[in-house]
């Protein structure tokens, strides 16, 4: 059977191998991938939480710095209202107020009707006497309390916010305010606390008010600007403290943290981009892989030994089932090592069948040379027996025998009483050989002995000895019959083809037919003439 040399063959071997290495493949890919996505979530979360903190913090500070402030002006407000008539006095106080602490740009103080009485520092001064319109002091007077205003733009382009508290006399009746004023594009206790967070990796953060106004901003363009079309800032207010990952005006997905400063209505928010929180993950599984790629080589390998000691067995158990007709099949069989359990079934299977082909082969063999009627060797078996001589050389004397008159047997009592006798002579020519004699029915009532290693001499006395024996016997319900005899003798030296000798023994019953009949002639090699 021509074989396919080349091109891949599909066998076992290789499947297992392929599916060992997906197997490898798909495993540490997944681990990769599950370790970098909890390892991605863990980083986010830490981020969010990290500037949740950062916020809440931030906002509290504020929360503490703006109390103090209205502290400052509530003491503030006791003294001026002690000293409302005496404007040297009142411009004395908010001097002292604003040079206190660095709380404020500007500190000043406005009577109940709205008029400017004395103001802080002295470059604002002209304005004092004149009534003011500013949306913080106009805010401040209507709400008659402690107050963070709204931030708004002043008439100098100033981001505002104004803290004031109320003036009322023992009587409580409201005789004005006085206030601070934060300039939040200027140097102010504010910027001082927010503006001093920046970091390389992206992070930044925001106030914004209630207003979506942008309080603090890294980018100070922005500052004073409302922001519009932001989910995260529309929802601050409401939503106190928190996380988020958010979307920012230039695009970039952000970490945000957030938390409220309650007593201004303002909303801390400190972010970072996802893509710097995250970046440290490359590294980490450039890491993972470097020192779980020897792992999983050694691993590889493993699996393919495995694979090689798990296959080799079904490997030879098919190349044995493939050559099954071949000799030793069955000692190669017996030399596998089935060490497991299916390759130990198919091996007992495949000897098992190997028995019965041989049996069957063998019976086959011994059917196809061996003569129904009589069980002796046929002419196919005769064949296969001088041929085999032939090549070993072996001597051996044939006698050719024939039953006399035996048509008439057939004609008188019916084919069936002729086989009977058949089969009965068969019996007789047993019983007249020695073991390693070949008997055969060369014809219907014709047969043939082979005598290996017989001399002439003592072929002619088996023959007249089977000659004697079946005149003896009693052919029920033919009775007597008789046989003749013909006898030849081989020798491997002289380099005669074997059928040359039945020939021969032929010729020589042949005489013994015309001699009368019940007798055996016999004829030498050299004796042609006979
Ligand atoms: P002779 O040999 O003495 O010259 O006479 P014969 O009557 O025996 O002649 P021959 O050998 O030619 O006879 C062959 C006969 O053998 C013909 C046939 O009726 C018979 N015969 C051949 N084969 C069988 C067989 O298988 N069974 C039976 N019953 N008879 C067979
Ligand atoms: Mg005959
Ligand atoms: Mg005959």
């Amino acid at each position: 059977m021509p074989h396919a040399k080349h091109g891949l063959r599909l066998d076992l071997r290789t499947l297992i191998l392929v599916l060992c290495a997906l197997t490898a493949v798909v495993m540490l890919l997944s681990s990769y991938f599950a370790s970098y996505r909890v390892q991605r979530q863990l980083l986010i979360d830490h981020a969010l939480e990290a500037n949740r903190v950062y916020a809440a913090k931030l906002a509290a500070i504020t929360e503490t710095s703006l109390g103090n402030a209205l502290q400052q002006l509530a003491f503030s407000a006791q003294v001026q209202g002690r000293q409302l008539t005496d404007d040297a006095a009142l411009q004395a106080e908010t001097e002292r107020v604003l040079r206190q602490s660095s709380a404020f740009n500007s500190t000043f103080m406005i009577d109940a009707k709205g008029t400017l009485r004395a103001i802080s520092p002295a470059s604002l001064r002209h304005l004092t006497g004149t009534p003011s319109t500013s949306p913080g002091a106009l805010e401040a007077l209507r709400e008659r309390r402690t107050l963070v205003s709204t931030a708004y733009l002043s008439a100098a382009n100033n981001l505002v916010v104004v803290l004031s508290q109320p003036i009322y006399n023992a009587q409580g009746r409201y005789l004005g305010y006085v206030g601070g004023s934060l300039y939040l594009r200027e140097r102010n206790i504010l910027k001082g606390l927010l503006g001093e967070h920046f970091y390389q990796d992206g992070s930044y953060l925001y106030v914004i008010d209630r207003n979506h106004r942008l309080l603090y901003h890294p980018d100070g363009e922005r500052v004073g600007t409302l922001v519009t079309g932001n989910t995260l800032v529309d929802q601050l207010a409401t939503l106190g403290s928190g996380t988020r990952r958010v979307v920012n005006s230039q695009g970039v997905e952000m970490l945000a943290g957030f938390a409220n400063v309650p007593s201004a209505g303002w909303s801390v928010v400190a972010q970072q981009p996802l893509t710097a929180t995250v970046a440290p993950m490359h590294h980490l599984i450039l890491n993972v892989i470097g020192i779980s790629a020897p792992l999983a080589l050694l691993g590889s390998l493993l699996l393919w030994w495995l694979a090689l000691v798990i296959v080799r067995p079904l490997w030879q158990l098919a190349a044995a089932a493939r050559n099954l007709d071949r000799a030793g099949t069955a000692e190669r069989l017996h030399r596998v090592r089935a060490w497991y359990f299916e390759a130990a079934e198919l091996k007992r299977a495949l000897l098992f069948g190997l028995n019965l082909l041989q049996e069957r082969i063998g019976r086959l063999n011994h059917d196809a040379q061996t003569d129904p009627l009589t069980g002796l060797v046929n002419r196919r078996g005769l064949a296969t027996t001088l041929a085999h001589w032939q090549a070993q050389a072996q001597p051996f004397a044939a006698i050719v025998l024939d039953v006399d008159h035996f048509k008439r047997v057939n004609d008188t009592y019916g084919h069936d009483v002729g086989d009977a006798v058949l089969r009965r002579l068969a019996e007789l020519m047993r019983g007249a050989c020695r073991e390693g004699d070949v008997l055969c029915r060369t014809g219907g009532e014709e047969f043939l002995m082979l005598l290996p290693g017989a001399s002439l001499a003592a072929a002619s006395n088996v023959a007249e000895r089977l000659r004697l024996s079946v005149e003896q016997t009693l052919f029920a319900p033919v009775g007597q019959l008789t046989i003749s005899l013909g006898v030849a003798h081989w020798l491997a030296t002289e380099h005669e083809a074997p059928s040359a000798v039945l020939k021969r023994a032929d010729d020589a019953l042949y005489m013994a037919k015309q001699s009368g009949r019940n007798q055996v002639f016999s004829t030498g090699a050299e004796d042609n003439s006979m």
